[in-house]
């Protein structure tokens, strides 16, 4: 239909940097429903809109509410609530794509909401405000007139949401936090001594003061406190020197634990320090006469604003930079103010979200423990958190966020508890508790060199590496090779795609440190939910169904093939160098990645250099849609690696991270199990290697089932070997044969528990 657009065009440039000035407004002086209604106010000007509105999500009703409006009546304001995927706003948040409706009514996907009465505005176009796959809410426009929206106004709208992402972001945390000040709900103080139930991530315990990480958010608020006045330039000249020697005593002892990304941890951090326009106009602002900590804030918001603005979430994630780095200076003033030393800041944080880089922040600032309180996880966080050895919790208490700075805490990330200020009694009890399990742990590490079940069949028993400062204990503990080495934290934790260069030394030190034995690189395995953040790919609907892992590489075979060409250098004269590829769905996806190896090949001995030209090529088994077709992809695989992480999600359709669906995670489903079986047959009708490495390997309650079916190689984070090398030596083969039938035959999932809830067999298998 022909557009009857009588309205003059405008330049959507000017509305991009009012947006600009207006988030700057936001971090100086604006009320949070002030910046709401002044942003709705400044896009509908500058799109000749009769409305517009901002669409906030409620992730605890999974509803989206209407926050800010100019043209439709202001008592709609909280009042107008939906469902995502209802009408048409649900509908755009749902799908996370704009909708552009020349006639509203007419669309397949209007509802009429009373309380708005916006039946007189005909165009209707409305686009998400999201950050990668997170719902923040949405942005819309509305006209009197049909048809007044097309195609450019469409892209403006979209540049001004992703604009006004994060401060939006932002804003809505605020108003959250508030909520309770305005009585609805009600959000009480958590009295000390509560304990509160949590799903575990990463075991361990931890008892420090809590900290509350807002990503993004407003400059971390340290109470101002009436000793700020007395501060002086000098205190600030301490300062600064202690935020610098601290950096570098952190930056050392981080190069031992995480040497893969030790200089990109604190590059910002360094730059800043040494920043004219940062730590100058800090000192020249005091010069002037304004307090220390006054100049601190008002330098560091300026920073923070400026990032915020930017369209490139990378660059917006340094504003967590210059927070710490302000925070850092702030402890060590008030320090340098009362004449004491700075300390590290051993803490445990509470959050609501965090991407892996998150994670290897807070390790380098001596974190002892992490609470994700309400949003959800991703994978590699809690794979990260574990290589690291840093307790993790999960809970939907969001009321966790308000904990005021410093109350101390008590995670017991063992059972799944967090105790918010525990009477000290508790607190002794837990110390005593963790002295007997250290010193357990320290008489089991006696570990032999060869593993065996009761009536003596080989096992054998390799490590999951994510980190290479995991390949001492992998070796100490006598890991008879890498099972799975995950090569994702490399690509994770920079701001750009780590070069064959970058690549090929890390890989190397693997090869090196674990010479004579077989070595398993998988190739990168992210995408979904495991999100690059200088990736600039469009969100996903379904990501975990996406274009993740194998998928992603061949459709970016310049950095698969960068990656390839990193891995056979490293394995130059490797013994037992093996290639895997991650979530293969078919034969051919297979065979065209394989092609992808040999082509590497090929160049690399065209320029003559160094490489590995026998490496044994396998993949992952992670999807169903393997397990019928097992007798041909061993005619053509080296070996297969079972991913029960993956293959339990896709079978049941249950996502891995979700803890909503935690019980519908059915290990011992029969079709699991079933599946399993039937894969580990076909491997070795046709003799290739099979090994198991999804967190089932290091479950006590499926091992013996696991020995009955026929795997033979374990690989599990290096510290359940010594646990995992003691089960299996007091199981016999024969009876793991007959436990894992009688779990084959079964077919419900609640006769299946049963069986192995069954004294007779937990006796028999020491569990
Ligand atoms: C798995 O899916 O079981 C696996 C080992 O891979 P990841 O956990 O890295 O997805
Ligand atoms: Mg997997």
């Amino acid at each position: 239909m022909a557009k009857k657009r009588t309205r003059k065009k405008r330049s959507h440039i000017h509305l991009l940097y009012d947006m600009n000035e207006l988030t700057n407004l936001l971090v100086g002086t604006l009320t949070v429903d002030d910046f709401l209604k002044q942003a709705a106010e400044m896009v509908a000007r500058h799109l000749d809109a009769h409305v517009c509105s901002i669409y906030l999500y409620d992730e605890s009703s999974d509803e989206l509410y209407l926050a800010a409006t100019t043209g439709l009546d202001p008592e709609a304001v909280g009042q107008v609530r939906m469902k995502v995927g209802d009408g048409i706003v649900g509908h755009c948040v749902d799908r996370l794509k704009p909708v552009c409706e020349g006639v509203a009514e007419k669309s397949p996907y209007f509802k009429y909401f009373r309380a708005a009465r916006e039946d007189r505005f005909k165009s209707f176009l409305v686009v998400p405000i999201h950050r990668g796959p997170v719902r923040i809410g949405a942005l819309v426009v509305q006209h009197e007139e049909p048809d007044m929206f097309d195609e450019s106004d469409i892209m403006g709208l979209l540049a001004a949401s992703s604009q006004l992402g994060t401060s939006i972001e932002n804003a809505r945390m605020i108003m959250e936090m508030n909520r309770s000040a305005d009585g609805v709900p009600e959000v009480r103080p958590i009295p000390p001594g509560t304990m509160i139930r949590a799903g575990i991530a990463s075991e361990g315990y931890a008892y420090a003061p809590a900290t509350v990480l807002r990503k993004g958010g407003p400059l971390h608020p340290l109470e101002p406190s009436p000793d700020d006045e007395f501060l002086t330039l000098e205190d600030f000249h301490r300062a600064m020197e202690a935020t610098f020697e601290q950096l570098q005593a952190l930056q050392s002892g981080f190069a031992r634990r995480l040497p893969e990304s030790a200089s990109l941890i604190f590059a910002t951090h360094f730059m800043m320090l040494k920043d004219d326009s940062f730590a100058g106009q800090m000192v020249r602002l005091m010069k002037d006469g304004m307090p220390p900590m006054q100049a601190l804030r008002q330098v560091s918001s300026h920073y923070t604003a400026l990032l915020l603005s930017s369209p490139h979430e990378y660059i917006r994630e340094k504003v967590n930079d210059i927070e710490d780095l302000s925070v850092r200076i702030m402890r060590n003033l008030r320090k340098a103010g009362q004449g004491e030393a700075a300390s590290g800041q051993k803490r445990i944080v509470m959050a609501e979200q965090l991407y892996p880089s998150d994670i290897l922040k807070l390790v380098a600032d001596d974190v002892q423990g992490i609470v994700l309180a309400g949003g959800g996880t991703t994978a590699h966080v809690s794979i990260l958190s574990k290589s690291l050895q840093i307790p993790l919790l999960m809970t939907d208490r969001r009321d966790l966020l308000l904990l005021p700075e410093d109350t101390p805490v008590l995670m017991d990330a063992y059972m799944g508890a967090i105790y918010v200020d525990p009477p000290q009694k508790i607190v002794k009890r837990f110390r005593e508790r963790e002295k007997t399990r250290s010193i357990a742990l320290q008489r089991s590490a006696g570990v032999a060199d060869e593993t065996a079940t009761r009536d003596g069949a080989r096992v054998r028993l390799m490590a999951n590496v994510n980190l290479l400062s995991e390949i001492p204990l992998a070796r100490k503990l006598k890991a008879e090779g890498v099972g799975l080495y995950r090569t994702e934290f490399p690509f994770l934790i920079r701001t750009a795609f780590p070069s064959e260069a970058e690549q090929l030394p890390i890989y190397r030190r693997l090869f090196e440190e674990m010479k004579g034995r077989p070595v398993t690189i998988r190739t990168l395995d992210v995408g979904g939910e495991k999100v690059l953040p200088y990736l600039d790919a469009p969100p996903e609907p379904n990501p975990e169904l996406g274009l993740r892992s194998i998928r992603f590489t061949l459709s970016h075979r310049d950095i698969f093939t960068t990656q390839i060409r990193a891995i056979l250098r490293a394995a130059a004269g490797a013994r037992d160098a093996r290639i895997m590829f991650p979530m293969i769905s078919s034969l051919d996806e297979f065979l065209e990645a394989r092609q992808v190896v040999f082509s590497a090949m090929e160049e690399l001995s065209e320029e003559k250099l160094d490489f590995c030209d026998r490496p044994s090529i396998g993949m992952m088994v992670e999807l169903p849609s393997l397990v019928d077709i097992m007798d041909e992809l061993a005619d053509v695989a080296d070996f297969f690696a079972i991913g029960t992480n993956d293959f339990v999600q896709y079978m049941l359709a249950v996502d891995r991270t979700n803890h909503r669906v935690s019980q519908y995670y059915a290990s011992h489903h029969p079709a699991v199990l079933r599946g399993l079986d039937r894969i580990v047959r076909a491997a070795d009708r046709k003799g290739k290697e099979v090994s198991i490495c999804g967190e089932m390997a290091h479950e006590k309650a499926h091992l013996p089932f696991l020995l009955g079916i026929g795997i033979r190689l374990f690989s599990v984070n290096p510290q359940f070997l010594p646990q995992l090398q003691e089960s299996i030596s007091r199981i016999s083969l024969s009876e793991a044969r007959e436990y894992a039938d009688a779990l084959l035959s079964r077919s419900s999932l609640k006769r299946i528990q049963e069986i192995m809830a069954d004294r007779k067999w937990k006796e028999r298998f020491g569990l």
